[in-house]
């Protein structure tokens, strides 16, 4: 069955049910797949499936091919497999295998039992190539890359056909068998398919279909020393595997008449490749070749660095499956390339973890109050409430005593216009416990303030004034004597422009890194019931922002990271008041 070449069929109802994602938008993946169903092409079986190549961790540009593909499948109960495309063993690595399959999961898609490697057709895509040069469409050609390069030609001036292009099939049959049996030295001889030197299509002048490589491969060892180009064993590992839509991003559109040719010369099985238009994220690079750079150079601490766009550094900023999928849903699928933004991303974060994170308290630049009319040695319990968005979450206690600790912001001896919170003379809420006013400043020699020495008035236990007086901040705190230690990790953009990617002026994409990236709070306070808390919980810190839980957490020691901030209101409140 030939698939048709035209990616967007018209005249299809898109209100039909089974068109609709998650989000209830229908496009022009769904209409294909849709008018596909209806006219009984592939029997109307969906099977798609998401290639990696295991040369690098997920990013979240890969987030939206997987949720594309697995989303595609679950919708229209289809199937969808997971394939490495295992192709360039110079490039790939266990570690990125494994990393790969965890991320996939942890998205939260299951390809049940089939995980695939293009590594496991090896020998079929052998056989395979053997069939070309026997019909005389694929031959070995002795030219260096260079010279391919040279012979190529131009967008404007056709290619020059190799010297080696019309040798016997006996003859380029027996060369390719050396070639496999590792007779000849890396770069000295390739396959290529023989099209058409003079097409408009570079990529159909005679591409190179397998290349010497004597490396060993993380499955298959040194079994093989020839590979396979990723256009050859691409279409094919699909064919193989029953692939009905094979659906990839706008660069391989080009590369289509390719993937047909390929099938169609061997006549086997035909997908239907669709190109779909890649996620770019402002702030953020996402190509694997510049994240790769980003860690080997140390400019992060590692893949999995809270700063990184992989999907292992954001599992550990704290950013939840759930956002993610709901941030490539919202982003829809499209024909042409555009750039999506950050706070778009930050956006469906805010949204999941304000119905999930418990709320707690914490102050991350401490600044000391004494209550002076609070007596020593007492401690009482305030009731504290968990969550508001989910009644179920329940209420804590948190400890209140003589001194607690504020935010070094919420206080200003001279306060500028609008600032409402604490000054000298001035009365404020603290969160579910009493109005405390401040009396007196205290400062060390060089006059930095060191502590404030404050009341509170018993009455307003629980928040309100008896007699009705009203301040007009409420401020988070925690109890000095029970508080525990932390250290808070804030994050910023990791480039300092929104496209670092645009090398327009010359400079390297590491010439515009953010220097600020990374702020470390080492000496943060939280409230005692986060003793023991597990790395990978996330909580909303009052009036701060989500915090997650660092693996670096010891028994001394907690570590947060800052998911994301509160609503933007809060930054500008501060901005207008500081
Ligand atoms: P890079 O260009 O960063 O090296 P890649 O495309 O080579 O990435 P693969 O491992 O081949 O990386 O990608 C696996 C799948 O994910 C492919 O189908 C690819 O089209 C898709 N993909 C990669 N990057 C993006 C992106 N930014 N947006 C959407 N899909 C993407
Ligand atoms: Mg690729």
């Amino acid at each position: 069955m030939m698939p048709s070449n035209d990616a967007n069929p018209k005249n299809v109802d898109n209100t039909s049910p089974e068109s609709q994602g998650e989000s209830g938008r229908t496009n022009f993946i769904r209409e294909i797949i849709d008018e596909d169903i209806k006219t009984g092409k592939f029997g109307g079986r969906v099977q798609t499936r998401f290639p990696p190549e295991p040369n690098g961790y997920l990013h979240i540009g890969h987030a939206k091919s997987i949720c594309l593909n697995f989303g595609l499948a679950m919708d229209y109960n289809g199937k969808c497999n997971l394939r490495f495309d295992d192709t360039n063993p110079a490039k790939e690595e266990q570690e990125y295998i494994d990393s790969i399959i965890n991320d996939v999961r942890w998205l939260g898609y299951d390809w049940e039992d089939r995980l695939f490697y293009a590594s496991d057709y090896f020998e079929q895509l052998y056989q395979w190539a053997v069939h070309l040069i026997k019909d005389g469409k694929a031959y070995v050609d002795d030219l260096d890359a260079q010279q391919i390069r040279e012979y190529r030609g131009t967008l404007t001036q056709p290619g020059k056909e190799s010297p080696y292009r019309n040798r016997s099939v006996q003859e380029n049959l027996d060369l390719f068998e050396q070639m496999r049996k590792g007779e000849f030295p890396d770069g000295t001889r390739v396959l290529r398919a023989k099209i058409d030197m003079a097409s408009p299509n570079l990529n159909l002048r005679d591409p190179v279909l397998y290349r010497i490589l004597h490396a060993d491969h993380p499955r298959t060892g040194d079994k093989w020393c020839i590979y396979p180009m990723y256009d050859y064993a691409h279409g094919q590992s699909d064919s193989i595997e029953g692939v009905t839509h094979s659906i990839c991003t706008l660069e391989f559109e080009d590369h289509r008449p390719l993937y047909d040719w390929v099938l169609d010369q061997l006549g086997i099985y035909h997908p239907q490749q669709i190109e779909f238009a890649r996620l770019n994220l402002n702030y953020t690079v996402l190509s694997k070749r510049k994240l790769i750079r980003l860690v080997q150079e140390g400019h992060v601490k590692g893949w999995d660095d809270p700063r990184m766009p992989s999907l292992s550094g954001l599992r550990r900023r704290g950013y939840t499956p759930e956002a993610i999928r709901n941030f490539c849903d919202m982003l829809g699928v499209a024909k042409s390339n555009s750039t999506a933004e950050i706070a778009m991303l930050e956006y469906c974060v805010r949204q999941d973890l304000n119905k999930s994170a418990l709320r707690v308290m914490s102050v991350l630049k401490p600044l000391k109050v004494v209550l002076t009319n609070y007596p020593a040695g007492q401690v009482e319990e305030l009731d504290a409430i968990n969550n508001p968005e989910d009644p179920n979450a329940g209420s804590r206690k948190v400890p209140f005593s003589r001194e607690l600790y504020i935010e070094q912001d919420d206080f200003m001896e001279v306060p500028a216009n609008k600032f409402y919170r604490l000054s000298p003379g001035r009365e404020v809420r603290l969160r579910y416990g009493f109005f405390i006013k401040c009396e007196e400043v205290i400062k060390d020699e060089q006059g930095n303030i060191t502590e404030l020495r404050c009341t509170y008035d018993p009455a307003t236990r629980g928040g309100d004034a008896p007699d009705g007086r009203k301040v007009k901040a409420t401020i988070h705190w925690v109890s000095a004597a029970q508080a525990l230690d932390a250290e808070v990790r804030l994050y910023n953009n990791l480039f300092d422009r929104p496209n670092p990617n645009d090398d327009s002026d010359g400079k390297d994409f590491t010439a515009y890194i953010n220097p600020n990236s990374l702020e470390v709070l080492s000496t943060a306070k939280v409230e005692p019931g986060l003793a023991g808390a597990k790395a990978g919980t996330g909580y909303q810190f009052e009036r701060l922002g989500y915090f997650c839980v660092d693996p670096d957490t010891t028994a001394d020691k907690l570590v947060f990271n800052r998911t994301v901030t509160l609503r933007d209101d809060w930054a500008k409140i501060q901005k207008s008041s500081g």
